[in-house]
């Protein structure tokens, strides 16, 4: 017998057989001894829906400018999960199985006071892991916790994959398990290589990569957590028949498992290759080369939340000026030149060039810590295609390269069988 926490996005509980389905998962693992907690999201679009309320609701009674109290958003779109976790509980009782629904309140999860991107502090679990070992499943409303203002806080977009594994963490389970409308996490994203496989398993560390760059299997910041927490995180689809053979496998159920490095026994060099679209490159020429250019440059545009990636400073010729080339997003690129104007004098630098529309690709593994040449295999790999790299940066294990926008499907396809990813 285990502790599991299931988790089920908004796809898998969209409407009401969706979540009938759900149920019967969840039953297998209650009908097998195991105690289990569900945590929900809200029916797939009611989020952007309860969103645009909110904004189109500021925007009718004020000036047209669509400034809302964070408070009320929070009071609002919160609501989509508190809808999802009563009808669970409700298709669970119905099919004979014991069953609570919770709000983040109730439990209580408790959150700082940033409301619309709260952060959980902690979690008080006793009451749950109590109910649990009657044999009744805890229903939590996924997204939402209380913040010391006594209010509702949600923990912004996508955030009911950090209440799941906060609540695992909470309830020391034995597995968080991540239903969703794919099967796992992929080498790459298989609509650009159909090659592609799915992993048994992925480090910590590794699917922290993966999902900054945009695999969005999972919100970020539910990986951080499983990563400080050591939750075995499991990635599976909802979509699976329930009571199909294997799926109620404790050992090796279909999915991907998200570990600690030390329980993948066969480690690949590399694990897998991500992107992320939608770059843009701004290069500074002749940047005065002395204490305090990098905090004059990077500051402001903090400030401005902006948020730069790759950074590539060049040693300078004559010891007086360098070049410095950096990425930020296409969508911010207008803002961060605005920024830059204004800053130009006081820090000294002579030409900007700018480009949006840029990929960038990255290798990921973290058995790069103990192997060499796996960077110059990337290089030569993308030389043969004709791709040009236009910035380079590393990580222990990462390699990220910076391409024009048409190439990126090449790339990510010639990487993906340069190490050796693709399908057998
Ligand atoms: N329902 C929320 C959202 O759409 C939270 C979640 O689904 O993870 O962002
Ligand atoms: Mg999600």
């Amino acid at each position: 017998m285990a502790r599991i926490v299931m988790k089920f996005g908004g796809t898998s509980v969209a409407d009401i057989d969706r979540i009938h389905n759900v149920a019967r998962h969840v039953k297998r693992e209650t009908d097998a001894g195991h105690e289990v907690a569900v945590v929900v999201s809200a029916m797939s679009g009611k989020t952007n829906e309860l969103v645009g309320w909110v904004q189109s609701m500021a925007r009718t009674a004020g000036s047209g400018t669509p400034f809302y109290d964070a408070r009320e958003y929070d009071a609002i779109v919160a609501s989509g999960e508190q809808v999802t976790s009563g009808l669970l509980a409700i298709a669970l009782q119905s099919m004979g199985v014991d069953a609570r629904s919770w709000q983040g309140w109730q439990i209580p999860v408790h959150t700082d006071n940033a409301h619309g991107a709260a952060r959980i502090l902690d979690i008080d679990g006793s009451e749950i892991v109590r109910r649990m070992g009657t044999g009744q499943v805890a229903v939590v409303a996924g997204f939402q916790g209380i913040g010391p203002d006594n209010r509702v806080a949600t923990l912004g977009r996508g955030g009911s994959d950090t209440s799941a594994v906060a609540v695992a963490a909470a309830v020391k389970a034995d597995r968080c398990d991540i239903y969703t409308d794919v099967d796992g996490v992929y080498t790459t994203d298989p609509r650009i290589e159909p090659r592609a496989r799915r992993l048994p398993k992925i480090s910590f560390e590794e699917m922290l990569e993966m999902a900054s760059l945009g695999a969005k299997v999972l919100q970020v910041r539910s990986v951080e957590l499983a990563m400080v927490h050591k939750v075995r995180t499991f990635v599976r689809s909802s979509f699976d028949d329930p009571d199909a053979p294997g799926m109620g496998d404790f050992e090796n159920p279909p999915g991907t498992l998200i570990c600690d490095e030390d329980e993948i026994v066969e480690q690949q060099v590399v694990t897998g290759i991500a992107y992320a679209k939608d770059e843009a490159q701004i290069s500074l020429r002749r940047v005065a080369d002395r204490p305090g250019v990098s905090a004059g440059i990077f500051g402001p545009l903090a400030e401005a939340n902006i948020n730069v990636d790759m950074i590539v400073q060049n040693i300078s010729e004559d010891g007086s000026r360098t070049d410095m080339t950096f990425t930020v997003p296409s969508g911010d690129l207008d803002k961060a030149l605005a920024v830059l104007a204004k800053v130009r004098d006081t820090v000294g630098f002579d030409v900007v060039q700018s480009e949006a529309g840029l990929v960038k690709v990255s290798v990921i593994g973290i058995g790069m810590r103990s192997h060499a040449g796996v960077a110059a295999t990337a290089f030569k790999a993308l030389a043969e295609k004709g791709i040009n790299i236009r910035a380079i940066t590393t990580s222990e294990i990462k390699i990220s390269i910076l391409i024009d926008g048409p190439y990126a499907e090449l790339a990510v396809r010639t990487l993906h069988s340069v190490y050796g990813l693709d399908k057998q």
